[in-house]
């Protein structure tokens, strides 16, 4: 199997285009796949601060090796990592993220929510008056904390480390479940579309997990192995097996989707949905983005102080 640019051996053939690349070519193409997806949905301006939410696993720390290469040139880069307060899995996980962000010499700012905000998430785990599932408040509060930070730091976009497959499966979820707003906000890039609100992007959108371990593993790119232990989440799971297969007989059907989704659906959810979009508040307590007089986050703080 010969590398289809410069004819050496090839280590990876792409099931979904039948290309054969070299470690080198590979590489470069992930780069190159990842510039595209940002120049077609316009992620990033000039001069624009990019930070990256780090979360110390395979598909965040792919993603700062990936813009330190497109935009140590031209663009601030910082990582943020937030130190949740699980036992044992945050110190690991800042560990991975302090390992290359000196390796990449990326500045790094790590949130400690404890510190912070006086509570972690093992905490929110075993308050029995809570009975959100665990990661949903733990999504709310690493939403909330980065946008607070990327703020604090003068970001102006901030990048996640979502990739292909976890995409199609949220939408495929989505459909299912009829989550409508969330069709209309999902996607690989949402502006800012207020002062207390920094947009938000996906650069890897395009590219499958089976090319970020890849891409990681060529370039020596170290990553918590251990998954978090609240990550239990088999509705997630079963959508992905049914999108993994979808793929194994139609290579190419997921990026296809994704494409077809921004393109064709969002556009047409958008419109239809127009008069009920709702308009973004600032929250009585923290100021931040809501749609109600008090945000989700300090409403779970209130809880969480044990005053509600
Ligand atoms: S698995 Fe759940 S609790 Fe653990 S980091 Fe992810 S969202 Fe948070
Ligand atoms: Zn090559
Ligand atoms: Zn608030």
């Amino acid at each position: 199997m010969k590398c289809k640019i410069c004819k050496e051996t090839a280590n990876i053939k792409l099931d979904y285009c039948g290309l054969k690349l070299c470690k080198p070519h590979f590489i470069e193409y992930i780069q190159k796949r990842a510039k595209r997806t940002i120049k077609r949905y316009q992620m990033v301006r000039r001069e624009d601060k990019i930070a990256v939410a780090l979360s110390g696993g395979k598909d965040s720390q792919t993603l700062i090796h990936i813009l330190k290469q497109l935009y140590m040139d031209s663009n601030p880069l910082i990582g943020i990592h937030i130190d949740l307060g699980i036992d044992n899995y945050s110190q690991e996980s800042a560990k991975f993220v302090r390992i290359l962000c000196d390796e990449l010499e990326v500045p790094v700012q790590i949130i400690n929510i404890e510190k912070e905000y006086n509570f972690t998430i093992d905490m929110v785990k075993n308050n029995k008056k809570i009975k959100r599932p665990i990661c949903s408040n733990c999504g709310l509060v690493k939403r909330y904390v980065l946008n607070a930070f990327a703020k604090k730091f003068g970001v102006n976009v901030l990048a996640t480390g979502h990739v292909l497959d976890d995409e199609v499966s949220i939408l495929l979820s989505n459909l299912v479940n009829g989550n409508f707003e969330q069709l209309i906000r999902g996607g690989p890039f949402l502006p800012s579309t207020d002062v207390s609100m920094i947009a938000r992007a996906k650069p890897l959108y395009e590219i499958s997990e089976l090319e970020t371990t890849l891409y990681a593993h060529f370039n020596n790119i170290s990553f918590i192995g251990t998954p978090c232990p609240y990550d239990v989440n088999a509705t997630v799971s079963s959508y992905k097996e049914i999108t993994n297969k979808l793929e194994e007989n139609q290579p190419g059907s997921r990026y296809l989707l994704l494409r077809n989704y921004v393109k064709i659906y969002k556009k047409a959810f958008k419109t239809y949905n127009i008069e009920k979009q709702q308009e973004i508040l600032h929250c009585n307590v923290c100021g931040g983005p809501t749609i109600r007089n008090v945000c989700a986050f300090c409403s779970l703080r209130k809880k969480m102080e044990g005053n509600e």
